[in-house]
């Protein structure tokens, strides 16, 4: 059968966590190239100032002219910034500027629906966009938050990897109330997985029951294999094909695919 087209176009889903070196770009560059081997049309957004995506996708930060900036200040189109990775994805870059974005929006109205309005001309064309968030609950998470249907949130499983959820769950509240009426949490996902640890077992066996929302399976293997993707521009189901990461996003994607 052949895939479900939606009038509206893609799925828009954001992964977030104000916690920073939980797996947000990792996961995103890793979903992104495995929706992409399933055959789907992917955009993914880089919305952190860190560029730590489009480094990692084979994009140098400091190379790009137009980035999401450009775009959420009305100065650049987003098809006209959107770079093509060997990875079968398109890119939204980001660049240092984006440091200086929320300041200028927080002077301006509706400032939590740019991205949004952005996105709209674009989602015709791809079949599900991703966006990397920055490890904050600012402006530009508020602009995710609201431009999305679903939220992906990686979440190491370690103890303190909890510190923070909650809070980010009030937000998640607050954006259905206000802006996004839509906004689904589509679950947490596990990241950097012991399996030989006990801990990260219980927590694991724990995480979904204690925040009432679905865990995403399987959890994504603590492994050496991610640290060496970036370097050369390529996610690691590029790099290290049939690595268990890679697998493990595989199954991921997978799984999430009915969904979208
Ligand atoms: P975030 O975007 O949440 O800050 P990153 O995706 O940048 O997190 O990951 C933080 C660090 O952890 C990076 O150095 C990355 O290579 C590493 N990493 C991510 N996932 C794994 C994993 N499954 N195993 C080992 N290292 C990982
Ligand atoms: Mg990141």
């Amino acid at each position: 059968m052949p895939p479900r087209k939606r009038p509206t176009g893609a799925t828009i889903i954001a992964v977030a966590n104000q916690k920073g070196g939980v797996a947000k770009t990792t996961s995103v560059a890793s979903l992104g190239a495995a929706f992409a081997e399933l055959g789907k049309r992917v955009l993914l957004v880089d919305l952190d100032a860190q560029a730590c995506l489009t480094f990692s996708l084979g994009v140098d930060p400091d190379a790009v002219e137009e980035s999401i900036h450009h775009v959420l200040l009305g100065q650049a189109e987003l098809k006209d910034v959107v770079v093509e990775c060997e990875d079968g994805v398109h890119l939204v870059p980001s660049s240092i500027d984006l440091a200086g974005t929320e300041a200028v929006l927080l002077g301006r109205p509706a400032r939590e629906y740019v991205l949004q309005t952005a996105l709209e001309s674009a989602r015709k064309d791809y079949d599900i966009v991703l966006i990397d968030c920055s490890p904050s609950l600012g402006v530009l998470t508020l602009n995710a938050l609201t431009a999305a249907s679903g939220l992906i949130i990686p979440m190491p499983c370690e103890m303190l990897s909890h510190r923070g959820v909650g809070q980010l769950l009030d937000t998640v509240a607050d954006v259905k109330k206000i802006l996004n009426k839509k906004l689904k949490v589509i679950g947490i996902l596990p990241t950097l997985f012991d399996g030989r640890s006990n801990h990260a077992q219980e927590v694991l066996s724990d995480v979904g029951e204690r925040y009432g929302l679905p865990v995403l399976s399987p959890p994504i293997p603590r492994t050496v294999r991610f640290a060496e993707a970036p370097a050369v521009g390529r996610s690691i189901l590029a790099t290290s094909r049939t690595s268990k990461g890679a697998r493990a996003y595989r199954d991921v994607a997978a799984a999430l695919v009915p969904q979208l």
